[in-house]
């Protein structure tokens, strides 16, 4: 059996960032990931994420947004509106003494950078391609079994990470129970281009079946994230371009331009996936393994990171057991506020464009005519934009490197 002082299982884009950014505390440290050597986990595909302000600063200090080799598409103008609906929201990063609110990766861009950063890590031992199966605890230790390529192995570890998305195994492995909703929804993401190029404007715009967002990349395209009924679902992916384009001309209309072309289109269900707690004895959920949201906010990393990142400094605080109770106990405390806070952003948004009911729409119209006057709502928005909500880790706050 291998000791370790910290095994993360999953690889994607929290866990990778989780073994960044613990190489500097000089701690044992293992992440199992199912995708084998010299592949990206299939997490890393054609999906456009905006990255909040908070989260290029962290990823700056990390030592990877020096890694991405594809230009980034600043966000400098946020427009939200409805179809049918005068009212609309336009913050501009201008206002708020900033160049831009966040910028826009593409997740393949991103994952080939986490992977170049991860290659240059001192004490970090990979396990690939290896699945965690289950754990069980042992004294102060808590047991781990993962099964390889070439067969079983046992790894003890003072803390296990699970860091292994919406479908946890880890999660069940450690006795918390999650809450499911099904939006009923299922997500198209395309690149695409249209006659005009981006302009730093990224775009939300609400109809009653549901959100259609245009994020400015930096390669000339929209990432395009359109959303449709799941009984509808099958007909959408069978268009050919030209319909599809004409689909997304139809829900968003022209402020953008003419959509001229389409690359491939990927598809997503919008799920809520919620563990009722986050830790347990020797064990911690982070990322889409501790909350899946609904990705309209662009809310799921951004939260997902801040969660690597407060577990660091909670570590550091009590090095060498990493998985010591008060260390958990302090981890999910000062979780809470940004956790519960971008949850209810997310769904609230999601909420306020899947009901197709015609009695809330009246409720719904005049939530967008008042929204844009009112400030509160405004910083929340902005909030969400760039990241900083709650107790927010210092590597979030300003670029030191
Ligand atoms: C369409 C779409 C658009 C999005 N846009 C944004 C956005 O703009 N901004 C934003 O912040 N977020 C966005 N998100 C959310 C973001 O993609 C997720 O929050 C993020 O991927 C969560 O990272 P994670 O590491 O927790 O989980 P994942 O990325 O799902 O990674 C889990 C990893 O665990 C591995 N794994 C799973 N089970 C096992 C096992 N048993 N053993 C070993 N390894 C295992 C998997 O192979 C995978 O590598 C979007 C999501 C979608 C679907």
């Amino acid at each position: 059996m291998r000791r370790h002082d910290i095994v993360i299982v999953g690889g994607g884009l929290v866990g990778a960032s989780l073994a960044i950014a613990l190489d500097g505390l000089g701690l044992d440290v293992a992440m199992v990931e199912a995708a084998p050597t010299g592949a990206l986990p299939a997490v890393f595909d054609q999906r456009n994420l905006s990255f909040a302000e908070a989260t290029c600063n962290a990823l700056a200090n990390l030592g990877v947004w020096r890694l991405l080799r594809a230009p980034t598409g600043p966000i400098r103008r946020i427009h939200v509106s409805r179809r049918g609906d005068f009212g609309r929201i336009e913050l501009d990063a201008r206002d708020y003494d900033r160049e831009a609110f966040g910028q826009v990766v593409v997740a393949s861009d991103f994952g080939e950078a986490l992977e170049s950063r991860l290659g240059e890590l001192r004490h970090l031992t990979r396990y690939r391609p290896a699945r965690f199966v289950e754990s069980v605890v042992d004294g102060d230790e808590r047991v781990v079994r993962i099964a390889g390529g070439e067969g079983e192995h046992l790894l003890s570890t003072r803390l296990l990470v699970g860091a292994d998305g919406t479908q946890s195994v880890v999660r069940t492995s450690l006795g918390i129970a999650a809450e499911r909703h099904d939006y009923g929804k299922a997500l198209f993401v395309a690149r695409m281009r249209c006659d005009r190029a981006p302009d730093g404007t990224a775009y939300e715009r609400l109809t009653d079946d549901g959100p259609t967002a245009l994020l400015p990349r930096g390669d000339r395209h929209y990432g395009v994230v359109h959303a449709v009924s799941t009984d509808e679902a099958d007909a959408v992916a069978a268009l050919d371009d030209e319909a599809w384009c004409a689909r997304i001309q139809d829900a968003f209309g022209w402020r953008a331009g003419r959509f001229l072309s389409a690359g491939p289109r990927s598809r997503y269900p919008a799920q809520r996936v919620l563990a009722k707690q986050l830790t347990a004895r020797r064990g911690v959920v982070i990322g889409n393994a501790a909350q899946t949201i609904h990705p309209i906010g662009a809310q799921g990393f951004n939260l997902g990171l801040r969660d690597a990142l407060t577990l660091v400094e909670c570590i550091t605080a009590s090095v060498p057991d990493a998985g010591a109770d008060d260390v958990l106990q302090r981890y999910a405390q000062r979780r809470a506020e940004d956790r519960s806070r971008t949850i209810a952003f997310s769904d609230g948004l999601a909420r306020l464009t899947v009901n197709p009911s015609p009695l809330l729409r009246p409720l719904r119209t005049l939530g967008m005519g008042t929204i844009a006057q009112v400030d509160a709502v405004q910083s929340m928005l902005v909030g969400g934009a760039m990241g900083y909500r709650g107790d927010v880790p210092a590597l979030c706050r300003e670029v030191v490197r």
